[in-house]
């Protein structure tokens, strides 16, 4: 028993502290314990035990027990911590918290009922695509292939051939999705094929079968771990591959400190431990698209479809002179569909009736009084909502600005298309499936059965059915308004757009050549809407490219983003101000700093926002300048400091 113990709590403290060890209950690295911290007691990490004490002997106080009976982490989890420390400016305490389950005791329950698949189970002969693909995978110098492939392409099946090579090799396989609740269907069949020796990471798991399932990896029971962002940090042993399957989605940011990026901790992460890097997509983000026409990784195309279908024709409706929110074209499709016996899906990227209350006399909107964006308005509840912080009220019959009666609804939402679907389709079977209806647990699957099913003829939603849904009857596919992610105000906004009409458009015609796309919009000329319609990704990313360079945004620099908030809006504007004042004399050559500005979501939950941005080519004399003034800078007790390195989302 080592007689001092190195501790590391999960408090913004750059320190490690020093306990002396309990004869009771000896602890060791990688273990969690109760020490006393301050007048309370704190549960901190064990990374180091030493036999001689750093500081006053008699200073020093025993720990107060030992939470662990295993080791948690081991050496490597606390190198990885360290490097995500330095790289996203945070306590190794902190960065340790964010990697480890934070559970007490073990459930028995198996956190997924696996089947007896075994492994190999459901293995499609891969096309001649394919194969290339996964030679290139497992030959690749640098470690890291990029697959691009159009959706429906077979990408799934090439990461789950490479999954198994590496299982077959002895080796283990972390592959991740961006979000579990989308992705029924990669995990399931995940599941079925690795069976017993795959663990499932995913957010609804209670803290303790986390701990269950983290303790079924580190033991070597679980090689195959699949999951969400954090299942980055599983500690898989003899790790071989990583899988970023949707590289481009934003989900794979974290939204709280450290916010990590899991495409960037496992780059690290494979250089680590000599693990193969893969990830795919059919939009890659900017950045990764970057990386491979600039010959800094390995790319491979998948160009076709191998259950048969092939990329649907997109047409662009102008919605100007149309009266409702479904146009003509997009109504006679959706029945020629249903005569045909097919199925259809309109998309959306709002949830809600209708996007604004809005006054018809002065044009002023109802925005929520906590967050600065527009209230929704909520039929089925008849009250205006705030999709930030959940604030309702009831809608004015009113304009509380000018008295007028005049007032009405502009925008489109769910609801709003799910009634005039409705009255288009009456004898139609109708779902609809956004984060009010899904709430409700099972509500999800149930929907999507049903649909899977055929029993359901036009399914309506937001992303939910932008993403992995992959069903052989939809024959139609509208985007109800394509406008709502192109105006944005952030520099990803077009990127965003693009992406999410070309995924969209994915879901049609999987297995057969006759699928159909419409592109509501009020720009039909914008040329990002115009590329994405002509599915033109070279174009686009070219187009995109030149514009980011143009304007010195990522990739073509790095940005940190320093949000202030506070309740009173004065106190957050003043902290970003002597923030920028303080740190301006010092700043490095080659490091700008713009702002400080109202964030575009000038208020979140009732709390005021403003932010600096500061921008340079490369991260280093950002982390230098900025890790100095987190050390020096104490902002005021009332005013709250998010630091954002490489932020994805910029509202
Ligand atoms: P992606 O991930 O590129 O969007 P998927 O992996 O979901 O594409 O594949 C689309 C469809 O093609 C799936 O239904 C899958 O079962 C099928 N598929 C994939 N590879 C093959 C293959 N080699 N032979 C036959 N069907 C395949
Ligand atoms: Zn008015
Ligand atoms: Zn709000």
């Amino acid at each position: 028993m080592a007689e001092y113990l190195k501790v590391a709590f999960n408090l913004p403290l750059p320190n490690l502290f020093t306990y002396r060890n309990s004869p009771a209950s000896p602890a060791t690295v990688g273990l969690r314990v109760e020490a006393p911290f301050g007048r309370r007691k704190a549960t901190g990490y064990v990374v180091d035990e030493i036999d001689e004490a750093d500081i006053d002997p008699c200073s020093v106080k025993s720990i107060s027990r030992t939470i662990d009976g295993e080791a948690l982490f081991a050496q490597p989890t606390i190198e990885l911590a360290r490097w995500l420390s330095g790289m996203y400016l945070c306590s190794l305490g902190e960065a340790l918290a964010a990697m480890i389950p934070s559970g007490r005791r073990e459930s028995e329950a198996p956190a997924l009922d696996t089947g007896d698949a075994a492994i190999g189970d459901h293995a499609l002969a891969p096309t001649e695509e394919q194969r290339a693909a996964l030679a290139r995978i497992t030959r690749s110098d640098s470690g890291t292939t990029y697959v691009y492939g159009i959706t429906g392409s077979g990408k799934t099946e090439v990461f789950m051939q490479a999954a198994e090579a590496a299982l077959a090799g002895g080796r283990g396989v972390i592959y991740l999705v961006p979000e579990i609740a989308l992705t029924g269907q990669v995990v399931s069949a995940a599941a079925k094929r690795f069976g017993p020796l795959c663990a499932v990471l995913h957010s609804r798991l209670s803290p303790s079968r986390r701990l269950a399932e983290w303790r079924r990896i580190l033991r070597g029971e679980a090689r195959v771990v699949i999951g969400a962002r954090s299942a980055v940090f599983a500690p898989v042993k003899g790790l071989g591959l990583i899988v970023i399957d949707e590289e481009h989605e934003g989900s794979y940011k974290a939204g709280n400190a450290p916010r990590y990026h899991a495409r960037q901790v496992a780059m690290k992460r494979a250089a680590l431990e000599g693990a193969r890097l893969v990830m795919g997509s059919a939009t890659p983000s900017v950045e990764s698209w970057h990386l491979a026409v600039s010959g800094f990784m390995e790319r491979v195309t998948l160009s076709s479809r191998p259950a048969g279908g092939s990329i649907p024709a997109v047409e662009i409706v102008d919605m100007n002179g149309e009266d409702g929110p479904i146009s003509g074209r997009l109504a006679q499709a959706v029945r020629e569909t249903k005569a045909r016996g097919g199925q259809s899906i309109l998309f959306l990227n709002r949830r809600g009736f209708s996007w604004f209350f809005r006054c018809n006399t002065c044009g002023s909107e109802i925005r929520c009084r906590h967050c600065s964006v527009g209230l929704t308005y909520h039929k089925e509840r008849d009250s205006l909502e705030c999709h930030y912080c959940g604030f309702r009220m009831r809608p004015p019959k009113a304009c509380p600005e000018c008295n007028s009666l005049d007032v009405g609804w502009a925008g489109f939402g769910t609801e709003r298309i799910e009634e005039e679907a409705r009255r288009l389709f009456p004898e139609f079977s109708i779902r609809r499936l956004d984060a009010d209806t899904v709430s409700k647990k099972g509500e999800l699957e149930a929907t999507l059965a049903e649909f899977r099913e055929g029993r359901v003829d036009i399914l309506l939603g937001t992303q939910m059915v932008a993403k992995g849904l992959n069903f052989p009857k939809v024959k139609t596919i509208g985007v109800v308004l394509a406008d709502t992610t192109l105006n944005l105000p952030d520099f990803r906004a077009a990127e965003r757009a693009f992406a999410l009409i070309v995924q969209v458009a994915g879901r049609a015609g999987r297995f057969t050549p006759d699928g159909r796309v419409f592109v509501q919009t009020y720009r039909p000329d914008n040329e990002v809407i115009r590329l994405a319609a002509a599915m033109d990704a070279d174009g686009f990313y070219r187009r995109e490219l030149d514009q980011r360079s143009m304007l010195g945004f990522p990739p073509f620099s790095r940005l940190v983003r320093i949000v202030f908030r506070s309740r009173e809006a004065e106190r957050a504007s003043l902290a970003a101000e002597d923030f920028a004042h303080t740190v301006a004399p010092h700043l490095p050559e080659g490091v700008e700093l713009l702002g400080p500005a109202e964030c575009p979501l000038g208020k979140i939950a009732g709390n005021a926002r403003h932010q600096l941005l500061f921008r340079a080519v490369s991260l280093k004399p950002l982390h230098s300048i900025l890790a100095g003034m987190a050390a020096s800078f104490v902002p005021p007790h009332d005013v709250h400091l998010e630091m954002d390195i490489d932020p994805v989302n910029l509202m």
